[in-house]
């Protein structure tokens, strides 16, 4: 039996299945999907098992047998090893990359180093008198299998003799693969079993054991499972009159295994299924029927906000759960995350496993555990809970799928909805798109005329739950404002509505639409700003450190006091945007109750929920923030939304700046009046005349989709084309200029001899451009220079094949002398 091993080691040359002998031993346990230990250039590195043969291939001249297998119930599934290379070859990345994506961080493994004392040479005993230490040979003995560092932490005077031991065979080495986290065990004693003989036993107890009878009676008592630690704390005692009660047989001691659960000790308020209103009840049904029929199928659910979107995937998900099958869930990000979990652990309770990105690895590693055993059948968490290894899913949910965090930037590139349209033909499984405002990629597949006999996969929820109306939203010129002499960060207009929403005792929250950076230091005198010496990129000021940081690569350094280029005094710190919002909402409002939700707030674990919870309770009367206060917070009393300035992410360099800002300014907007309270906005910005701004304000996405998928045809940008992003970089300018021209002209020639090398306004079918190489919008990154190449194409095309092709010559002679390609396909973001 050949196992095909996929092994943990990041290099194109070993992007391959090996072929490993299967010891007889495991031949029962192993499976598609195990994780194992294998034997690799010397080390022992972790692998994971993608298929079986009788005969090995091409390894067969070297073939070695496994060394471990890692878990008794493997991590991961057949289905989920097939989707790991599928994504391996839609994304351009490494298998092993594909599948550690998989697999909770807890799991990703690394090898150690075991020693122990050679039985045969043990039972000759000379072999060991004569080379290793009494004290060391003994405690071996005792330990069985010890960790090569815990024996050098412990005898470090030692170390000659046993890297002699080692040579000489009398201690033998073995390398084995570690869990960086583990199942949490707890020493937990047990009541006594014969009750009747416990009373008894305790009525005879001697005196003089008085401790021990004040245990058991404690545990008689007590009459159920209790931590040891806990147990002690409680009764006082030691371990060792625990003990010789369980050497008596009258309580029990072992080592119990323990769920680290995120939510525990919190409650969920039980919600029953609401009655639908009459447009949720027709999208209902769809969904419904979808997962009913367990045909893949990708519905589009466009609900404007307010619509009641999560009362529909609740049902659906019941409407799954009721068919035995599972759910997953996908929400962008851990802000949204407080106000979703609460709503489906109100339903499903502990039916749901949550997975975001604020657990630690073992609360995550737990989580998981949940699913891969079954005791859960709804995952609900970021991205990454694609991957949630349930074995027959019925409805994959994705929430605000236009969100741009979807995408992974960082190797797999991958993108969730595309992963999830995957999985569910793997499964047979219905996808639901969620969103106020689609991107134009899915509008346009759904719009797309429904193959004869199906019906359209767009699902629309024009209206709010309860026929509420949708807020009028005031656009403000701030430019007039400036010319008639109001210099205020505030407008008249915002001004008065928060003064108004201050005495009526109702909320509002503000968004200040700031990309990019919180802090930034600058000299007034001659405009130097700190930039990092390894990017090229500015540095950040943290307060509470008084460091300037970078965000690409790490670097810290002391703030200065005077200028580094000019030696004056006017060095300034320039505080975040939403900072000094806050000291002018302060002077404006004496004694206004602010909230800031923003990077500097939220770094703490938790403090989303805790100032969103804070928010609720009505602790405060303006929740000023980021686009983390944009999205999906529903609160009664809100009736306010503010936007400090509009146009910030519309003059971003980025195709999808429109969009994005159009999508920005229709999500904050729903965040009013969503209850009883009517309620209203006011969006400030220097362009009131943008379309994006423009049909924002009267909510009508269809206009916007419109005018876009104008500007989109005119310049080739998606939908109308895909893009590749090939970035390179290298530390040495000179080759990788070089290099970067060789692989633009490669790439070109190969496109001509597939005859897809065209001009995207040509209207052939198939069309394929390369842009560049131009230096990349961030040329210099960890101390390597960067060029980007982009790749727009047409068609069913093979880009990645290409790019294999393309990049192979690239990929010879020593690693470090490289230059580094990073592909990157539909990128979010090619600023
Ligand atoms: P969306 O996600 O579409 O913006 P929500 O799902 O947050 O909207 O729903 C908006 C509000 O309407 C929520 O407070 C929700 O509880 C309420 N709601 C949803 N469906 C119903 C219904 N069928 N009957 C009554 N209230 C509903
Ligand atoms: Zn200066
Ligand atoms: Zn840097």
């Amino acid at each position: 039996m050949i196992a095909k091993v996929i092994v943990d080691v990041p290099s194109r040359q070993t992007d391959r299945p090996f072929d490993y002998e299967v010891p007889p031993a495991m031949q029962d346990w192993i499976e598609v999907g195990s994780r194992v230990g294998v034997p690799f250039g010397g080390r022992v590195l972790q692998g994971f098992v993608i298929g079986f043969a009788e005969t090995a291939g091409i390894d067969a001249a070297r073939i070695k047998p496994l060394s471990e297998l890692l878990d008794p119930v493997p991590p991961l599934l057949p289905d989920l090893i097939e989707l790991a290379e599928w994504i391996s070859d839609k994304y351009c990345c490494s298998w092993i990359a594909a599948l550690q994506a998989m697999i909770p961080a807890a799991l990703k493994g690394k090898a150690q180093r075991l020693i122990s004392l050679n039985p045969d040479e043990a039972e000759e005993g000379d072999g060991l008198t004569s080379l290793l230490p009494v004290e060391l040979a003994d405690w071996l003995a005792k330990q069985g299998q010890a960790k090569l560092e815990t024996v050098q932490e412990r005898f470090p005077q030692h170390a000659a003799a046993v890297k002699m031991a080692l040579r000489e065979g009398v201690l033998l080495e073995q390398a084995s693969i570690r869990d960086r986290l583990a199942v949490r065990k707890v020493l937990t004693v047990f009541p006594p079993h014969d009750r009747a003989a416990a009373e008894e036993a305790l009525a005879a107890f001697p005196v003089r054991a008085a401790k021990q009878r004040e245990l058991l009676a404690f545990m008689l008592e007590r009459g159920e499972p209790m931590p040891l630690a806990v147990m002690l704390a409680e009764a006082g005692g030691s371990p060792a009159s625990v003990r010789s009660l369980v050497d008596k047989g009258l309580l029990g001691l072992r080592e119990v295994e323990q769920q680290r659960d995120p939510y525990a000790g919190r409650e969920f308020r039980h919600t029953e299924p609401l009655p639908l209103m009459e447009g949720q009840q027709a999208v209902y049904e769809r969904i419904a029927a979808s997962v009913s029929r367990g045909e893949p199928q990708a519905l589009l659910l466009h609900g404007v906000t307010g619509s009641g979107k999560t009362e529909v995937y609740l049902q659906s998900i019941q409407h799954c759960l009721e068919l035995g099958k599972q759910a997953i869930v996908l929400v962008p990000e851990i802000s949204l995350t407080p106000q979703m979990v609460e709503r489906f652990k109100g339903r499903f309770g502990d039916a749901v496993a949550v997975l975001h990105s604020r657990l630690s690895n073992g609360e995550r590693y737990d989580e998981w555990r949940k699913i891969r055993s079954r005791r859960v059948q709804v995952a609900i968490g970021a991205r990454s809970a694609i991957f949630a290894p349930f074995e027959r899913i019925g409805l994959i949910i994705i929430d605000e799928e236009h969100e741009s965090s979807y995408k992974q930037e960082e190797s797999p590139k991958y993108h969730a909805r595309d992963v999830a349209v995957k999985r569910a033909r793997q499964h047979g499984a219905a996808v639901v798109l969620g969103s106020a405002t689609p991107s134009l990629e899915s509008f346009a597949a759904a719009s797309r005329p429904p193959a004869p006999g199906r019906e359209s996969g767009l699902l629309p929820m024009p209206n709010r739950v309860g026929d509420r109306p949708m807020p009028p939203v005031d656009v403000i010129d701030m430019r007039a404002e400036l010319l008639e002499g109001n210099r205020s960060m505030f407008s008249r207009r915002l001004h008065a509505a928060l003064a108004e929403r201050l005495e009526r005792g109702e909320q509002s929250v503000l968004l200040l639409n700031r990309r990019g950076y919180s802090t930034f230091v600058m000299c007034r005198s001659c405009g130097y700003t700190a930039a990092c010496t390894h990017c090229d990129i500015s540095l950040t000021y943290h307060q509470k450190t008084r460091a300037l940081r970078c965000h690409y690569c790490g670097h810290a350094e002391l703030a200065p006091k005077n200028c580094p280029s000019c030696e004056s005094e006017h060095i300034r710190y320039f505080g975040t945007g939403t900072q000094k919002v806050e000291e002018e909402l302060a002077k404006l409002f004496p004694g206004i109750r602010v909230i800031r939700m923003d990077v500097d707030t939220t770094t703490e674990k938790n403090a989303h929920e805790k100032l969103l919870k804070q928010f609720g309770d009505r602790e405060a009367d303006v929740l000023l923030g980021t686009q983390m206060v944009a999205k999906g917070l529903d609160f009664p009393f809100v009736t306010l939304v503010g936007v400090i300035a509009a146009d910030t992410s519309l003059n971003l360099p980025d195709f999808r700046a429109a969009e994005r800002t159009f999508q920005l300014l229709t999500q904050v907007a729903g965040r009013a009046g969503r209850h009883h309270l009517p309620g209203e906005v006011v969006v400030q910005t220097y362009t009131p005349e943008h379309y994006a701004i423009l049909t924002a304000q009267h909510h009508d996405y269809a206009a916007f989709i419109r005018e876009e998928l104008k500007h989109r045809g005119v310049m080739g940008y998606p939908p109308f084309c895909r893009l590749v992003l090939v970035t390179m970089s290298h530390e040495q300018l000179a080759q990788l200029s070089s290099v970067s021209e060789q692989f633009a002209s490669r790439l070109r020639e190969l496109a001509a001899a597939e005859g897809v090398l065209d001009s995207l306004d040509s209207g052939s079918k198939r069309a394929l451009e390369v842009l560049g190489p131009v230096s990349s919008p961030i040329s210099r990154m960890k101390d390597r220079y960067r060029f980007q190449v982009v790749i727009k194409y047409r068609g069913n095309i093979d880009v990645p094949a290409l790019l294999r092709k393309a990049t192979a010559p690239f990929l010879e002679g020593p690693a470090q002398k490289q230059v580094l390609f990073s592909i990157d396909v539909d990128p979010q973001v090619i600023l």
